[in-house]
């Protein structure tokens, strides 16, 4: 009888696998989207199918790789009549066409214009950095500084104003941080820069120290006079 009762068992067991079996087999197609042309099975159905509003599914019948080998064929296979369709349209519609290539052409400008100044906002060193390159091509000078030289307080040392690199538009401010030479005579050499606000920047120019102390003398003296 125990064998017959092992025997058993051992259907129920296999019964009971292969209703799991068909289960999952069963989700997974309905998870799953085969491609009519190369008959290839996608699991990522929305990552290989394009959306089609004129069918019941949704989707395209057709994988995203077919439909594109399809359409780059039949473009080179009829490159001529396209193009002579392409110059047809223009001509008819040139106004319309100006009209979209200007709104294009603005729409770049934008995300261009905003794609930079989100660089500047996140690389202030490294504005800096090309800025002082600039200069250094102007005047001649020597450089051998990089971006890891430049160090932006919060404080500006020279006037204790906080230091706010561009916000927003790129604007300078006298609160913009600037890479300033320590000793004007040599160039963008490690140790002889750091960076102050372009406000201490404008007072000091290119002044020496002894200039700004007689500058400083002098203005003491008016006040005292007053
Ligand atoms: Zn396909």
């Amino acid at each position: 009888m125990q064998w017959i009762l092992g025997y058993l068992q051992d259907i129920m067991c296999a019964l009971q696998i292969n209703s799991k079996k068909e289960k999952i087999t069963h989700e997974d197609k309905c998870m799953s989207k085969v491609c009519t042309k190369c008959l290839v099975e996608y699991v990522d159905v929305d990552g290989n199918f394009n959306k089609c509003k004129k069918v019941k599914s949704g989707l395209h019948s057709w994988c995203k790789q077919c439909v594109k080998q399809y359409r780059s064929k039949y473009h080179s296979e009829n490159k001529k009549e396209l193009n002579e369709k392409r110059r047809e349209y223009r001509s008819e519609n040139k106004e319309i066409v100006r009209e979209q290539e200007q709104k294009q052409r603005s729409k770049d400008r934008q995300k261009y214009n905003q794609m930079r100044m989100n660089w500047t906002i996140k690389n202030p060193e490294k504005v800096l950095l090309i800025k002082a390159r600039e200069r250094v091509k102007l005047k001649n000078l020597e450089m051998d500084i990089t971006e890891n030289d430049i160090i932006i307080p919060d404080l500006c040392p020279m006037l204790g104003i906080p230091l706010i690199s561009h916000r927003g538009k790129g604007i300078q401010s006298d609160n913009s941080p600037s890479l300033d030479r320590i000793d004007p005579k040599l160039g963008y050499i490690k140790g002889n820069i750091h960076v102050i606000s372009v406000r201490a920047n404008k007072i000091k120019n290119d002044a020496t120290t002894e200039e700004l102390g007689l500058i400083y003398e002098y203005l003491k003296s008016l006040e005292k006079a007053a």
